[in-house]
């Protein structure tokens, strides 16, 4: 620890003493550190994508002028580009609004049973395109947890889409499947209390146990070209950390290599007593 000590003398009751202050800068030196890095990871994964675009700009104005297929072949790459920082800037303000809310508590009464529909409806399309089935295992027709429903849905959405993105084994991109699994938790030590828990599984590449705790750090990736290709922005997982802590609920990533990957999140019931009577939104 890189502490600071101060002593100074005191007289106390007539008699002399010592005051000694011992300040420790350690966890303020680590919280700027990160803050750096993250600046620094921002900073460079804007500047990759604009870096091309100004490129196939500058192209575009002089040797490809009069090329037309040059130029759909690099509008096409520009969109792409483009998309990516859209998608990069999305993620971010996501993330520092979780973190604004992150003391609040959200007590809306929520059905996650009607969310996980809804994100298999909306995902069934990417996850058919990519060889895969969504599979539902368990949904009960109700589930009340509480939360705030924009949330929950976009870390079911995070979880799926990756477990769609990354849960392929080579050679293996057919007939594939990623299960998602509703059950209740009568007793979920970390809530202190009942819970609802959602599993996502897929029986892809696995990932080796030393990524494990960094998963959910910010920019971090296991393969950063492969991320990257699927329009990834390595902010997916850390967003899923921060939502589910602010719902004071639990994360659980397990995964084995050449088995399959499964990460679970276990959500507080929601507990008519101690709400307002308030009744589902969705
Ligand atoms: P990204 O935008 O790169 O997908 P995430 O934060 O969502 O960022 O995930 C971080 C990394 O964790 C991914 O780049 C990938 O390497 C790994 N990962 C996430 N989900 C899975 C999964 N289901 N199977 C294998 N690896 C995964």
């Amino acid at each position: 620890h890189n502490c600071v000590v101060t002593v100074t003398p005191v007289t106390i009751g007539g008699a002399p003493g010592a005051a000694v202050v011992i300040e420790d800068s350690s966890g303020l030196e680590h919280a700027e550190r990160l803050r750096r890095d993250f600046v620094a990871n921002v900073s460079h994964e804007l500047r990759t994508p604009l870096t091309a675009l100004m490129g196939f700009i500058e192209t575009l104005q002089g040797p490809a002028r009069n090329d037309a297929a040059a130029r759909d072949r690099f509008l096409a790459i520009m969109q792409r580009e483009g998309n990516r920082m859209n998608r990069l800037i999305g993620d971010l303000l996501s993330l520092s609004r979780v973190e604004q809310e992150e003391r609040r508590r959200p007590s809306e009464c929520v059905d996650l049973a009607a969310l996980i529909r809804l994100a298999c409806a909306t995902l069934a399309p990417t996850a058919r395109g990519a060889g895969a089935a969504l599979v539902r295992i368990g949904t009960p027709e109700r589930a009340e947890v509480a939360g705030d429903p924009d949330q929950i849905q976009q870390v079911l959405h995070n979880l799926i889409e990756n477990a769609v993105k990354y849960g392929v084994r080579p050679g293996a991109e057919e007939g594939r499947e990623v299960r998602v699994t509703l059950s209740h938790v009568p007793h979920e030590p970390v809530l202190r209390g009942p819970g609802w828990a959602v599993e996502v599984a897929d029986d892809g590449e696995g990932i080796e146990e030393t990524h494990l705790p960094r998963l959910t750090e910010r920019f971090y990736r296991i393969d950063s070209h492969r991320s990257r290709e699927k329009g990834g922005t390595g902010l997916g997982l850390a967003i899923v950390k921060h939502i589910v802590a602010r719902h004071r609920g639990r994360l659980k990533i397990e995964s084995e290599r050449g088995v399959g990957s499964r990460f679970t999140i276990i959500l507080p019931e929601w507990q008519a007593s101690a709400s307002r009577g308030d009744r589902p939104r969705r």
